[in-house]
């Protein structure tokens, strides 16, 4: 198998990746960056970014991570089609493993490779994707001002959203799948403290109704077999996020959702030599700026421990 030495290895191409990437460029630690199977990261699959400093007027998902790419680039990175297959851990340096043909030995590793929001996973919230369907009401809600929205999830995320959404939208039905909130009890008062939020318990989403112009509505299946439509101009899922963690976890500590422990504000994993950025390591934030900023911490923790070591 073809053989490569690295001294810093940054496994995913996201806000995280790409900073993490821009900042160890800039240190001299000649970084290798392997993008995994979504090139970009979750931005990609959002429209206008509205809420990232330094663009006032927004800017496309998809062209932040583009731009985020070619400064990493023009800095020296190199940045790489190919996924992070394998890893040992167990020594350092590490050993990994791109698409289950090339090994790369590295001094640091850098895990950025995000996490999935979930999706129900029925075909026409697919097909409405990015047209009203949406995980994320910090990136997107501000586009429903005055319009009808449903959040899907009984979890801290969904009050969460909710009530976010409740202060920009006209109206935000919570569709929830049981007949109690999981969230906490702060989260829960908030919620119903909310005169227009309206949570329609033990539902389930059948379909994702629309047209050309997008998301028009939903039809529900309640627990006592009523089936019945709601009109609604957005339809945002809060039902969890996955940390794309299981490669490292054999390793690396993880809670018990998956999400990589760091110890404390820093990008530190129990294992010396590799950090984690991004959302692989938060499950709180979640944003691209919050993203970005703890890809510039792996980067810098990555340098203080290459000169601790004498390898730069
Ligand atoms: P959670 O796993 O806590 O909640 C997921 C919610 O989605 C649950 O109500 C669950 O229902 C529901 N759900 C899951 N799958 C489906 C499905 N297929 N169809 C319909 N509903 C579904 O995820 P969160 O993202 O809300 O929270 C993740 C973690 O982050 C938690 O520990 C949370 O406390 C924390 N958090 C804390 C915040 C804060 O403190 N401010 C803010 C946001 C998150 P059911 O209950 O029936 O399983």
């Amino acid at each position: 198998m073809e053989k490569e030495h690295v001294k810093c290895l940054i496994a995913g191409g996201g806000p995280a990746g790409y900073t993490a990437a821009i900042y160890a460029s800039r240190s001299g630690l000649a970084p290798v960056l392997y993008e995994g199977m979504q090139p970009g990261g979750q931005l990609t699959t959002t429209t206008e970014v509205e809420n990232y400093p330094g663009f006032e007027n927004g800017i496309d998902g998809r062209a932040l991570v583009d731009t985020m790419k070619a400064q990493a680039v023009r800095l020296g990175a190199d940045i790489r089609t190919g996924t992070v297959s394998g890893a040992d851990l167990s020594s350092r340096p590490f050993r990994l493993t791109v698409d289950g043909e090339k090994e790369i030995v590295a001094e640091t590793l850098v895990i950025a490779t995000g996490a999935n929001a979930k999706y129900l996973g029925l075909p026409s919230e697919e097909k409405f994707k990015g047209m009203g369907v949406s995980a994320c009401a910090t990136c997107d809600g501000f586009f429903y001002r005055k319009k009808t929205v449903a959040v899907v999830g009984g979890g801290d995320t969904a009050c969460e959203e909710a009530t976010y959404l409740a202060s920009i939208c006209s109206k935000v039905y919570m569709i929830v799948r049981r007949d109690v909130l999981r969230a906490s009890s702060a989260m829960q008062d908030r919620v119903r403290n909310t005169p227009n939020i309206e949570i329609l318990w033990n539902c389930s989403t059948q379909e994702v109704l629309g047209d050309a112009s997008g998301v028009t509505g939903v039809r529900l299946l309640r627990k006592d077999g009523e089936v019945f439509e709601i009109g609604v101009d957005g339809f945002f899922l809060a039902i969890g996020h996955h940390p794309n963690s299981e490669l490292f976890s054999k390793w690396v500590n993880v809670n018990p959702d998956g999400y990589i422990l760091t110890d404390g504000v820093s990008s530190r994993t129990n294992v010396e030599g590799v950090f984690a950025a991004g959302d692989v390591q938060d499950p709180y934030y979640r944003q691209a700026i919050t993203a970005a900023a703890s890809g510039c911490r792996a980067a810098l923790d990555a340098e203080k421990f290459l000169i601790s070591q004498n390898l730069i």
